[in-house]
């Protein structure tokens, strides 16, 4: 079976640590962007919804309806790639697909 994960990943940007090591400014490999709160799901594990009883409730501070515009996200995307951003991972906060 191939591996696909590994700790040695940092190697394949030797580019990016010499850079850091040179304290050149450079695009990140990979970003995580959260683009809403809002959430239709209620899973039982969620950091940010779970019944504040079991000590993991994130959302103090958090507003459930915040959500990056769309052309915002747009926007966003198009400055990823122009700044040679290889992958973005989408997340919450909320459901990312809505
Ligand atoms: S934010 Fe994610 S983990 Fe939390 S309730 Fe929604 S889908 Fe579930």
């Amino acid at each position: 079976m191939a591996t696909y994960y590994t700790d040695a990943k940092v190697a394949l940007h030797l580019d990016r640590l010499e850079a850091l090591r040179a304290g050149d400014v450079f695009a990140p490999v990979h970003v995580r962007l959260k683009p809403t709160n809002i959430c239709d799901h209620g899973c039982s594990y969620c950091a940010y919804r779970a019944n504040r009883a079991n000590n993991l409730n994130l959302d103090g501070g958090m507003e459930v309806h915040d959500r990056i515009a769309p052309e915002k996200m747009a926007e966003l995307v198009e400055d990823f790639i122009s700044m040679g951003v290889e992958a973005v991972t989408f997340s919450g906060g909320g459901e990312p697909l809505l």
